[in-house]
């Protein structure tokens, strides 16, 4: 049986995930992850002899030499890129935890989830998430045989979301036309970035429509229709700048 700590990490461990736990020593987490089913395989890494022997003994021990690949290195040093899809690194330094990723970096690239338990300088672990392309998703905090433990979870920021934030950024036409945020929302933003003919079709016929409300309004002298007025001529203005 997991203790509470290494249990409350198994639970952030994506379902059927690949994972490599760095720093594993005796590879509990491992282990109990394969055998419980919440993840298919594992790497448990040790840089280490004592603990690389530990390591190994337990898995075979469990039988579970086939899905549990015991390998000793530094830091993610033993993962190829791609190989796995969740790391966990638990029971270190917040500045070690740090290291290990900066210097292994490259072997992050098919990963989705980190899974971090600093004992000490946790802000150090926020700060090197928060200075890339991970975000923060959970966290958790708990005590366990006097012992007062962090856990930061972490996913990959979607690409598609950053995808997402250009796509509305403001941008300047060939013809040294404007398209701001709010224009982009409005018209949106791949239709304008290759108007085709219904494009301007439908814009054309959105101005007469602006048009004829407008002069609508005209007959109006109220001041809250006059402040409508002066809104709606300056959308008809810029919508003849984009047609
Ligand atoms: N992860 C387990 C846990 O949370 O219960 C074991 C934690 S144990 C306190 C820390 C382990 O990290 C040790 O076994 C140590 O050998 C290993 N370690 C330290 N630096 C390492 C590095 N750069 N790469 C891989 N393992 C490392």
């Amino acid at each position: 049986k997991l203790s509470a700590r290494l249990q409350k990490i198994a639970d952030y461990l994506p379902q059927g995930c690949k994972f490599a736990d760095i720093g594993s020593d005796h590879a509990l987490l491992p282990v109990a992850a394969v055998l419980s089913g919440r993840a298919v395989s594992a790497v448990a890494g040790e840089v280490n002899d004592g603990p690389f022997e530990a390591a190994g003994r337990q898995v075979e021990s469990a039988g579970l030499t086939a899905k549990i690949s015991v390998r000793k290195g530094n830091g993610l040093a033993v993962v190829q890129p791609g190989e796995v899809n969740t790391v966990t690194i638990a029971g270190m330094g917040g500045a070690l935890i740090a290291t290990i990723l900066s210097e292994g970096e490259d072997k992050l690239s098919g990963v989705q989830r980190l899974i971090l338990q600093p004992n000490v300088g946790e802000d150090m672990v926020r700060r090197w998430l928060l200075e890339r392309d991970w975000v923060l998703t959970a966290e958790e905090i708990l005590e366990e045989d006097g012992k007062i433990y962090e856990i930061l979870v972490a996913d990959r920021r979607n690409e598609a979301a950053a995808l997402n934030d250009m796509l509305y950024q403001e941008r300047e036409l060939p013809g040294g036309l404007n398209l701001t945020r709010e224009w982009l929302i409005w018209m949106g933003p791949m239709l304008s970035q290759h108007p085709a003919d219904v494009f301007f079709e439908k814009w054309e016929s959105e101005l007469d429509k602006l048009a004829k409300i407008r002069k609508q309004m005209g007959k109006s002298d109220q001041e809250s229709a006059r402040q409508k007025e002066a809104e709606l001529d300056l959308q008809m203005s810029q919508l003849k700048e984009v047609l």
